[in-house]
């Protein structure tokens, strides 16, 4: 859907509506720099998705503040209006004492629920205190939901308006049946950003009745692709005997029905487009982007992930390991590049994974430098999207394959970049962007052979068959962009 029409249903639609979204991650923190307060965006594809809804529908965007001017520069009811030119939309932080970051955030959501969603053969760490804060700060956000629900009653924002709570990630499974303690009427959904495990894997989880009772407390629970629907509805029926309609997708338990249904995520596509299309990529504006790859090349292929082992970095270096070896003609002629920034280094096994992967593009270098050249660049610091771009841009080939991915937007994005048609997607089958995108050389990340192979192929296609694939993976984008996502999930939430 265009932004245009976007703007103008989704006004037409929900001019009676507050919208109160609920996330961990803010959309922007603002820091100390000296005595001066910066602000930037956050990295991700929840905040890049969920901004231009809450710009469009003014809303109010409850998150976690983690940046050290982030209470500096907030109003008494902890709000700011952002963006600082438009103050469209409203911020209102919460804060969390460092025991309880280390048990919602570190602990529970990503040692527990990020490992036990992704099947990707990393052990949970469950630890009953883990849950216990997870909990409290549940509970918190709640409060802060229904702090600010009092808050636009006593001023009347909209005359007879309805409140809708959109929650967002598994950072907030509990937080529904909080905010339903106080008002059942209200009406309140979540989406779930990651997979939803087989319900084989989903048993082993301690706290495993309580998430699925805190899930159901929502009218609606969205997941990027029906498979996970499956799972989630097969859980609620092997955990909790609940009365599962898989005709309509409905989940009745303890008298409160829940819809499940699939809203596959995306991105801003058209805007993308554009912004690609008409990008120099020539400029002198990208001499420092340039020198990261000074080396000697005539392919260049390219990733960019956050750090993160779900995202399956390990196994594509054995892959170009591999490929090398197969394929010597390449040696000297072709480069990788893998962008990305590091994320939760508090955590042991991610500390561990960006030392494997600097140790392990270190051997791959040594085995294969020659007097002037190396296969492999490892850039691990944020960029912004515009960098990202030239770099989609200029790539032979962009390899996305985490071992398991709700969805992955870099996908979209690379292909959406892609307006020339010079280069080709090689996408893992566990992504959920794999279901759409049925047009990219898929692969199965763990098969490092078939992997290695599909680099070959993905080099060796013609100009017009990159063309042919490339296009159709745009009309598909275009066709289900962030608007439609956003607004099929608001809609459906309004009409339950
Ligand atoms: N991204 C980024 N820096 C990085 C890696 C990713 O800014 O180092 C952006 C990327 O452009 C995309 C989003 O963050 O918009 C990543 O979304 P995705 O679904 O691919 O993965 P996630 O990081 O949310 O698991």
């Amino acid at each position: 859907m265009e932004k245009k029409q976007f703007n103008i249903l989704i006004k037409e639609k929900f001019k009676n509506i507050n919208l109160i979204a609920v996330s961990n991650r803010e959309p922007v923190v603002h820091e100390y720099l000296g005595k001066k307060i910066i602000s930037h965006r956050s990295v991700g594809g929840l905040t890049i998705a969920l901004e231009p809804i809450m710009r469009n529908l003014n809303g109010t965007w409850i998150a976690y503040g983690g940046g050290s001017a982030d209470k500096a520069v907030l109003d008494k009811n902890n709000e700011i209006k952002l963006p600082t030119d438009e103050e469209s939309y409203t911020l209102k932080r919460l804060f969390l004492s460092k025991t309880e970051i280390d048990g919602y955030y570190y602990g529970y959501s990503n040692s527990v629920l990020w490992p036990l969603s992704h099947i990707v053969y990393k052990q949970p760490e469950f630890d009953s205190r883990y849950f216990e804060i997870y909990k409290r700060v549940n509970k918190k956000f709640a409060d802060s939901v229904i702090e600010e629900i009092k808050l636009m009653n006593d001023e009347n924002s909209k005359e007879d308006a309805d409140n809708i709570i959109w929650l967002q990630d598994y950072h907030l499974s509990l937080a529904a049946k909080y905010i339903k303690e106080y008002d059942e009427t209200l009406k309140i959904g979540i989406f779930w950003h990651i997979p939803w495990p087989n319900p084989e894997v989903f048993s082993i989880c301690p706290e495993k009745k309580e998430l699925l009772e805190g899930l159901l407390s929502n009218d609606l629970i969205g997941f990027h692709i029906l498979y996970h629907c499956q799972n989630f509805l097969k859980a609620c029926e092997w955990e909790l005997e609940a009365q599962v309609n898989w005709a309509d997708y409905l989940v009745t338990y303890k008298g409160h029905t829940t819809k499940i249904n699939p809203f596959p995520i995306s991105i801003d596509a058209r805007s993308l487009y554009d912004f690609s299309k008409d990008m120099n990529i020539n400029s002198d504006d990208f001499n420092n982007l340039k020198e990261l790859i000074e080396l000697p090349h005539q392919f260049l292929a390219l990733s960019v992930d956050r750090i993160d082992y779900t995202k399956g970095i390990k196994e594509k270096l054995m892959a170009i390991d591999l490929f090398l070896e197969k394929y010597p003609e390449f040696i000297g002629k072709f480069i990788f590049l893998q962008l990305g920034v590091p994320s939760r280094m508090h955590i042991k096994s991610y500390k561990e994974y960006y030392d494997e992967i600097n140790s392990m593009a270190e051997q791959i270098n040594w085995k294969y430098k020659n007097d002037d050249w190396y296969p492999i660049v490892l850039f691990l610091k944020q960029l912004d999207l515009q960098s990202y771009i030239y770099f989609y841009k200029i790539a032979d080939i962009v390899i996305v394959s985490p071992l398991h991915d709700g969805m992955n937007l870099v996908a979209k994005e690379f292909i959406m970049s892609n307006t020339d048609y010079k280069g080709m997607l090689i996408l893992s089958k566990f992504t959920g962007s794999s279901k759409e995108l049925t047009e990219a050389i898929l692969i199965n990340p763990y098969n490092i052979e078939c992997f290695a192979d599909s680099i070959n192929n993905a080099l060796e296609l013609d100009d017009e068959e990159k063309k042919r694939r490339v296009s159709k993976m745009q009309d598909i984008i275009l066709d289900n962009d962030i608007y439609d996502w956003a607004y099929n999930f608001l809609s459906k939430l309004k009409t339950i």
